[in-house]
């Protein structure tokens, strides 16, 4: 089946996670590390999010790393994007010590390649090889590797973003930043600053027992934000999750803003400038697709998860299609001609450059766009596969999108129904221009996956 993972047993669709001690443990962050010291020689940067166990299983996978002859540039807690940039810019690969959204027991590996982008499939069950059959070259002690710490190098990404937008953009625009004690901590503040902006905080202390909010920005922890929101009269209040590839966003009344709607706001401002493809899995909402098509851009949907997305924007790049922008609706948004990857800190000035040019508020840009009804829900089944396939048959004379579980498509409706990778159980989304069609076709293929 496209977009699922066929043979890896450690990785998932965005590295490897666990709790800590459990699943998650110095000896597997050693494995990782020796693995791919093997496998990609040269100089690698390694990065935390704020975590308390981060610093463990940092040790742990730069010792694999050194051990192996590679040379190790410690770049200390930043954003996962941050990382990426810099690998992209100055190194062989990399690696980042992160859980991203998940509670505060948890930690994990996301791997970079040379190019910026995550570890994709084929080379991660590679990796896990090296790791399954302890198939690791160790260097002898001429050849051991050397390291530095570099803490300073997350400024490169800073000026980077910075450098994307005019000087002064954000004069005249206060912003509530709420970084969740992660690892925007040191970035999305100092970003905002640069471009001119008022820039308040909460949770904006590195704390890896994450004591004001979950890593997960969901609407339920960032009342607290709303309320700063309001107290400081804010244009707009912003948050991320614990790794900083995601951005999502309060309007002036602290009213959560829902991703598909910030994904197809930022994709009106990027592609008015640059043409091309808008890239994004299939779960998401038909706004963004108006949207593209409004700019005159064309739309590619991929299977879930980022990685589809990243990398499909490269090879479309590098296939001669020109390619304007990309995401998920999940706050996790790319932007081509920065760099291949989610990045958060760049999705919050961004949406400063949409205020900026706009001079609305920010709750009736998002009224502004079109309304669409959606219902999202699991439904637990035995053989996921073959629930997939009889709604294959019951649809087979609509038009149907098989590039991850089955979508089928409709006039002013789609439905994606998707196998869990992980759980016995089917995930349903159903979208459409009115709540009333919406729900009917959520029934019509519940009594189809019932029968
Ligand atoms: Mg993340």
């Amino acid at each position: 089946m496209p977009g699922e993972k066929k043979g890896k047993r450690l990785f998932g669709t965005n590295g490897v996670r666990g709790v800590v001690g459990v699943a998650m443990t110095p000896a597997l962050a050693l494995s990782i590390g020796l693995a791919l010291g093997s496998m990609r020689r040269g100089k690698i940067a390694v990065g935390r999010d704020t975590r308390t166990s981060g610093p463990a299983l940092a040790s742990a996978l730069k010792g694999g790393l050194l051990a192996t002859g590679c040379d190790v540039t410690d770049c200390g807690i930043l954003p996962t994007p941050a990382l990426q940039y810099l690998v992209q810019e100055h190194f062989d690969a990399g690696a980042v010590i992160t859980a991203s959204h998940n509670p505060p027991e948890y930690n994990g590996v996301k791997v970079i390649e040379p190019d910026g982008t995550e570890m994709g499939d084929e080379a991660t069950i590679e990796l896990e090889g090296h790791i399954f059959a302890n198939d690791v070259s160790l260097a002898p002690w001429s050849g051991a590797g050397r390291e530095v710490a570099a803490p300073h190098l997350v400024h490169e990404y800073i000026d980077a973003v910075v450098r994307r937008f005019p000087p002064g953009i954000g004069e005249g625009i206060t912003v509530a930043v709420d970084p969740g004690c992660g690892a925007a901590c040191g970035t999305t503040p100092a970003i905002l600053t640069r471009l001119g902006c008022r820039v308040f905080t909460i949770n904006g202390q590195m704390d890896g027992r994450f004591p004001g909010r979950l890593p997960e920005p969901s609407p339920d922890g960032l009342i607290p934000l709303g309320e700063l929101v309001r107290e400081t009269g804010a244009a707009l209040g912003i948050a991320h999750d614990g790794d900083a590839d995601r951005a999502v966003f309060l309007d002036e009344q602290g009213c959560y803003i829902e991703e598909n709607r910030e994904f197809a706001l930022v994709a009106d401002q990027v592609c008015r400038e640059r043409k091309g493809m808008v890239v994004m899995p299939v779960s998401t909402s038909r706004l963004v697709e108006i949207i593209a098509q409004r700019n005159g851009c064309g739309v590619r949907y991929t299977p879930v998860g980022s990685i589809s997305v990243a990398r499909t924007m490269r090879a479309l790049g590098e296939g001669g299609t020109p390619v304007a922008f990309g995401g998920e609706g999940n706050g996790g948004l790319i932007y081509p001609d920065h760099q291949f990857c989610r990045d958060g800190g760049m999705t919050a000035a961004m949406m400063i450059a949409i205020l900026a040019r706009e001079k609305r508020p920010l709750s009736s840009l998002v009224a502004a766009l079109p309304g669409f009804s959606l219902i999202a829900e699991k439904i637990r089944g035995k053989d996921p596969g073959a629930l997939i396939e009889r709604l294959v048959c019951a649809y087979a004379h609509e038009s149907l999108d098989r590039t991850d579980g089955i979508r089928i498509n409709r006039e002013n409706s789609w439905a994606l129904i998707r196998p869990s990778g992980t759980e016995p159980l089917v995930r349903v989304i159903v979208e459409s221009t009115d709540p009333e069609t919406a729900r009917a076709f959520f029934t019509e293929i519940l009594q189809i996956l019932d029968q």
